[in-house]
Order: C-alpha cells, then sequence, then structure tokens
C-alpha cells in the first residue's frame, strides 16, 4: 500500500494517521476534513471553553500527524466514493485516488428547527457561537438530559442564564445508572436548573424566540434552545457506494468494510456496535489503521467502556459497564456528600464522583473481583 486517504480529521482521522505512520507506513498520507479549523478536543467544548474567560483555540489539540508525518491536508468535504476505482470526490470536483481508505467522518448533531434562535454543539464554531449567546444571559430551554444537555445546562447557569431542561426520565441515567444519574441531577437542582420530565412533540419560533411543545400539550417559550438530541452519522457520501449496510456504515471486528477500506470512531458500528465516545474513536482508529496495513495480524477490539463528565462542580468517571442495576460497594467517601469511589464487583464497574484517581487505577478496580478495604 503506498496511497492512504484519511477522510475526517476529527481525533479519529488523526489516531490513525499516527498510527500508520508509527508503524512504518512511508507512502504518501492524505488527510481531507471539512472543518476550518486543526484537530480539536470535543469534550472540552461542553465543558470548560463555555465559560468566557477560556481560550477556544487551547481545544485544538498537538498535530503530529501534520507536522511529523509529512502529511497533506486538504481542507474540504468528500461528496463520494468509488469503491471499485479507488477514488474520492471532493464537493469541488478534486478527485483524489487512493489504495487504502479509512473512513472517519464522525456525525453530525440532530437538530429540530433551522431557527438561528436553536443551538446545537458538535463543532468548534458552534461553542464559539452558543457561548457568546449564551454570555447575553438568554432564557434557556436545553431539549436532552444525556451529559451534553447536562454540561450546556452548568455552563448556562454558570453564566446567568435561566435553564430549563427537557428529559424523558432521569436525567444522565442511560449513561451513568441511576445512582450516579441523581446524584448528577441533584445537583443541577441544587444550581438552579428546573428539569421537565417530557416529551417533546416539536419545536417552533415566535418573534422573540422559540416555542417547545411537550407531549402533555403544554409549551415553554424561550429566547434560546440547545437541543442535545443526539448525532446522525455522516454518510451521506457514501451512499450508493456500496459500502453502507441497510444505511449504516458496519464493520468488523477489526474496522473492515472492505480489504482496502476501514472504518474508525462515530460514524461506523465497529464491530456492529456503535460507541460514540473520545476513547473508543482512540482505539478504533489504532485497530483500523492496523488492519489497513496487516490485515488479520491486526488486535481485534477489545477495550474497557469508559466516560466521564464535568457538571454542575462534578467530575464522575466511569470505567465497565453502565450499573442499571444494583447498588454499588462505596469503597470511600459518601454517597451523601457527593465525593466517592465505588465499586459494582458482579458488573465489572467501578465510578469516581469528584475523587481523584488515575484511569488506569479506576480501570484496574473495575476490573476486581473483590473490593479492596481501601484503595489509599
Ligand atoms: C460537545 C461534545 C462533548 C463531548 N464530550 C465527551 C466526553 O466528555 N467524553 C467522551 O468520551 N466523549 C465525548 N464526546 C464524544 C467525542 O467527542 C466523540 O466520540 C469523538 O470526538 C468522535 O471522534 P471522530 O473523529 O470519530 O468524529 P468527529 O470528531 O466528528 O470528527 C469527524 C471529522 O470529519 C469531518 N467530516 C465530516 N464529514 C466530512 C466529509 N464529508 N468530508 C470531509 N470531512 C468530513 C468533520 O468536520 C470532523 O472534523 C463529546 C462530543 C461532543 C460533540
Amino acid at each position: 500500500m503506498h496511497n492512504i486517504v484519511i477522510a475526517g480529521h476529527g481525533i479519529a482521522g488523526l489516531t490513525a494517521g499516527d498510527t500508520l505512520r508509527r508503524q512504518g507506513f512511508e507512502g504518501t498520507l492524505t488527510v481531507i476534513g471539512e472543518d476550518p479549523h486543526p484537530t480539536y478536543s470535543r469534550p472540552a467544548l461542553s465543558k470548560a471553553a463555555l465559560d468566557p474567560t477560556a481560550d477556544l483555540m487551547d481545544t485544538i489539540l498537538p498535530t503530529t500527524t501534520h507536522d511529523t508525518h509529512h502529511t497533506t491536508t486538504i481542507h474540504g468535504c468528500v461528496t463520494g466514493v468509488d469503491a471499485d476505482a479507488g477514488v474520492v470526490t471532493l464537493a469541488d470536483g478534486i478527485q483524489v485516488p487512493y489504495d487504502g481508505l479509512i473512513i472517519a467522518t464522525g456525525t453530525r448533531a440532530r437538530r429540530f428547527t433551522d431557527d438561528p434562535n436553536e443551538y446545537t454543539l458538535r463543532t468548534l464554531d458552534d461553542a464559539a457561537a452558543l457561548r457568546s449567546r449564551l454570555s447575553t444571559k438568554p432564557s434557556v430551554t436545553i431539549i436532552g438530559g444525556g451529559p451534553l444537555g447536562m454540561e450546556v445546562a452548568s455552563g448556562a447557569r454558570a453564566l446567568g442564564c435561566r435553564v430549563r431542561l427537557v428529559q424523558f426520565g432521569l436525567p444522565m441515567a442511560v449513561q451513568m445508572g441511576p445512582v450516579i444519574a441523581h446524584i448528577l441531577t441533584a445537583a443541577a437542582t441544587d444550581h438552579g436548573v428546573e428539569i421537565i420530565d417530557a416529551l417533546v412533540k416539536s419545536v417552533s419560533p415566535t418573534s422573540s424566540g422559540l416555542t417547545v411543545e411537550l407531549d402533555d400539550g403544554s409549551v415553554l417559550d424561550s429566547e434560546v434552545v440547545v437541543s442535545a438530541i443526539g448525532d446522525s452519522a455522516n454518510t451521506d457520501w457514501l451512499e450508493g457506494s456500496g459500502l453502507l449496510t441497510d444505511g449504516r456504515l458496519v464493520s468488523d471486528s477489526q474496522g473492515r468494510i472492505r480489504d482496502n477500506i476501514v472504518a474508525a470512531g462515530d460514524v461506523v458500528w465497529f464491530n456492529g456496535q456503535r460507541c460514540p465516545v473520545w476513547t473508543s474513536a482512540i482505539e478504533e482508529a489504532r485497530i483500523a489503521a492496523t488492519a489497513l496495513l496487516h490485515g488479520n495480524d491486526a488486535p481485534e477490539i477489545s477495550y474497557q467502556p469508559y466516560f466521564w463528565t464535568d457538571q454542575f462542580g462534578l467530575n464522575v468517571k466511569i470505567s465497565g459497564p453502565v450499573p442499571h442495576e444494583g447498588d454499588p460497594v462505596v469503597v470511600e467517601g459518601s454517597l451523601a456528600e457527593r465525593s466517592a469511589l465505588l465499586h459494582w464487583p458482579e458488573l465489572g464497574s467501578a465510578a469516581a464522583i469528584n475523587y481523584r484517581m488515575p484511569v488506569p487505577r479506576l480501570h484496574r478496580l473495575a476490573k476486581s473481583a473483590t473490593t479492596p478495604v481501601s484503595t489509599a
């Protein structure tokens, strides 16, 4: 393989390029990305970056791929691929041939309307626009009580906005289980967020903002709506290529779509499973790039699930499957004080709530069959 193209320059694309060079690939490496900024940390956008005193450019990641890996970077949008001929086409008509292709085009935020008062948060430019609007202290309705919605609610409250958050069921329960979700929801309420348990039927513009209609018929009027309702994979450019299965990009356990085409990150159902979080994008990219160079000799995907969030003064890290049932062993600290190290030994999960612990140690605790008396 002499000529590899990477479509998408998020963390998966960056990691894939880095992996190729580290593994001795000396051929031509071309990265195509439509975001005007160099690769940045998306997780930071909904956390510290909503603080108006933060420098958004601090989210830019070290670009080793471009600086030291002799990469050609094309700022542009890939609009099509001929997988048999080995060519991708860009929006301006330019064609770039490849003999190996890495698909890492991620996702885009879903939304209800095209109205400018409805915000979403996926890109650095989204963060700049949202932060600037929130700084004017509008009334805000946030739709979605997952990590993104809750982190934006936290940032909006810190900026002095009136914040209502609509979520069907307990916020954060899907991502972290009920024990941690109750703690985060109580913290949100303590910080002045009004949480409304409902489904949203529609969002429509008014003369002064937007109206959110709920399933019980009631309406919420606010100047700004932030939709944090999930994302859609950027696979439009793959339509008709023969690479999609029932509209999805689905890879094997080493990220392969074909022998010379692999995929990684939020865009792909890796091994049939979609895991749209930061550490998964990195692990998948390492494996997919290795599979492109070494085929079956690449390792199979096998990573410890890991996720973290910062909201309402709480930092929560969780390793292992989401603990949907069962009470944890409180290894240290206390749930009442919202500072604790928790273990679900039968499930293989552990969580640290406002408790300093390096991630590798949290992984070890999660995997241990018995709970240590103390980890200190
Ligand atoms: C605000 C926010 C906060 C988050 N917080 C956390 C967190 O706390 N913890 C966690 O684990 N995860 C978090 N995530 C998820 C995590 O950031 C993603 O899983 C990760 O960034 C996915 O990386 P990726 O490279 O697969 O995709 P992306 O980061 O989406 O990168 C894809 C790239 O492809 C480009 N692209 C798309 N289509 C095309 C095209 N047709 N042609 C050329 N280029 C294209 C895009 O411009 C983009 O640069 C968060 C995500 C967001 C948005």
